[in-house]
């Protein structure tokens, strides 16, 4: 019998995974797509929000705030991005500036860093604001990731230590046993002393397999356009309108690797798979002109969609199950999920998992290997790796410049890639101005070599997805 199940490998999932790897404890993930992340956590913002937005006295608000602040550590441990480029909360009348007001309120009581601009002071700092901004409140604490980026380390170094992964492992009942749970997947069933259900827009789903639950989920879903990477920025700052019912509103933010993200609209959708974008993009365009201006549309590479896992509490739903004990709820994660998630995960482990087991560190913990991105290498330290290795020589993405050896690395490391997106996702072929036109034949060759797989069964994204349908040659 394990000592915890955890269903669901998005950020949250993946985070109690590393946070408990540390422990001596019988740890598996299950999960029922073919790579971790590929639900909320692949498709929003990207944004470690600040704290000031969430209503006082709800768990958002709570681990909103305590997860800003243990970010920067985090992605130092995990040795994965995380740049701090701060955030302006920008008004454009005078009704949207009592909204500042309230928020200016909030960031204070929460002893969240801010400063109110005037449009001078935004110009000096922002010179695309749209003509129509008066004022702004500047929140420096506002930061940005890469989500999947977090989850895959966090998860890999879980499984460094002892976490066990199991992809395409759906969910598809659960009973009680004694002294826990039987949870039953398409595959296999595990035996478990506690669970916890971290399963995004299928949580709800998942607690209904005990019980009738308190609590549904209506996925959201937000849709965005990316920007290929600019030779000048057209913001420093992520730009938010003031937040309404509705939620924060249309932003433009600057991602890690120097793109930019336009959007999301919130649209409550009824199919908790309908990731498709429409044309309610048209909407995305016609709000964020309102705050920025100059925004060169011709240079859009991509769009896509996340869905936001929205219940009908009001709030983040973290707690014992009060009819099971030992079955933990982690749901209801809409934003600020990503920001809230290693708050979540410490919370988890403090609070239900200690009262459960003994919690006694490792002796030996292993941390994981840094990712070898060559572009991050002088000439001469690249040369000395292709000296050792003639595969960090060979260019297969000509837009993001990256290796042969890059791309064999991610495929054969703990959670490492076993499809074309995953690889993409991991060491970013595919992520340039080509979208992969290029390379992914390339990238599909290695996998199937490196898997020792056919490459008709190699899948672009997400279960059943394969690209080269059969043998052109031979059918003729
Ligand atoms: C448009 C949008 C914008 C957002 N922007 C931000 C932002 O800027 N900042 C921020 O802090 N938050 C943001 N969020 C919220 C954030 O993305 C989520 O809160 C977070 O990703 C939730 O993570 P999770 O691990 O709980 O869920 P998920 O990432 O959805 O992971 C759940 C996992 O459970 C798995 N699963 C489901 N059912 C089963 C089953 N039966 N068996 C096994 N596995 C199963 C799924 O496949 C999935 O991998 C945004 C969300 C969206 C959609």
């Amino acid at each position: 019998m394990k000592d915890i199940v955890i269903i669901g490998c998005g950020i949250t999932g993946s985070l109690m995974a590393y946070e408990l790897s540390k422990y001596q404890l019988d740890v598996a993930v299950l999960e029922k797509n073919n790579d971790v992340a590929l639900e909320s956590t692949g498709a929003n913002s990207a944004i470690v929000h600040s704290g000031h937005d969430p209503k006082p006295n709800t768990l958002k608000a709570r681990f909103n705030l305590e997860g800003n602040r243990m970010f920067p550590d985090l992605c130092k441990e995990l040795q994965v991005d995380y740049q701090q480029i701060g955030a302006f909360v920008v008004s454009t009348s005078q009704e949207e500036s009592l909204t500042l007001d309230r928020l200016e309120q909030q960031a204070k009581e929460r002893r969240i860093p801010y400063a109110r601009l005037n449009r001078e002071d935004i110009l000096a700092e922002e010179p695309h604001i749209g003509d129509g901004v008066t004022e702004a409140l500047s929140l420096p604490t506002t930061g940005i990731i890469t989500p999947w980026k977090v989850t895959i380390a966090a998860m890999e170094e879980a499984m460094e230590n002892g976490v066990a992964l199991y992809l395409n492992h759906e969910v598809k009942g659960i009973k009680h046993i004694k002294d826990g749970y039987r949870i039953f997947t398409i595959y296999e069933s595990f035996d478990a002393k506690m669970v916890i259900n971290a399963a995004g827009v299928y949580a709800d789903t998942i607690a209904g397999y005990l019980e009738d639950v308190a609590y549904q989920i209506t996925p959201r879903r937000g849709e965005y356009y990316i920007l290929g990477k600019l030779t000048e920025p057209i913001v420093n700052h992520i730009i938010y309108p003031v937040p309404s019912s509705r939620g924060k509103g249309v932003l433009v933010v600057p991602t890690i690797h120097g793109n930019v993200l336009l959007g999301p609209n919130s649209e409550p959708i009824s199919d908790k798979e309908d990731v498709s974008t429409t044309d309610a993009l048209n909407e995305v365009k016609k709000n964020v002109i309102k705050t920025v201006k100059d925004i060169p549309f011709q240079k859009i590479i991509r769009t896509f969609s996340g869905l936001r896992p929205t219940g009908n509490t009001g709030d983040f739903v973290i707690e014992e199950d009060e009819n099971h004990s030992n079955f933990i709820h982690v749901s209801c994660i809409e934003s600020p999920g990503l920001t809230a998630s290693p708050a979540i995960a410490k919370y988890i482990k403090d609070t239900f998992v200690a009262q459960k087991f003994q919690l006694i560190k490792k002796e030996s913990y292993q941390k994981r290997r840094p990712d070898i991105v060559c572009a991050h290498l002088s000439h001469k330290e690249r040369n000395q790796l292709i000296q050792k290795d003639s595969r960090f020589g060979k260019i297969i993405c000509r837009c993001e410049q990256i290796s042969e050896g890059e791309i064999i690395d991610v495929i054969h490391r703990y959670a490492g890639a076993t499809t074309i997106d995953g690889v993409k996702k991991r060491c970013r072929p595919g992520m340039g101005g080509c979208q992969g036109g290029f390379c992914s034949p390339e990238v599909l060759a290695i996998l199937a070599r490196e898997l020792h797989k056919d490459k008709q069964s190699i899948e672009y994204k997400g279960k059943h997805t394969e690209i080269l349908p059969a043998k052109a040659k031979e059918a003729l």
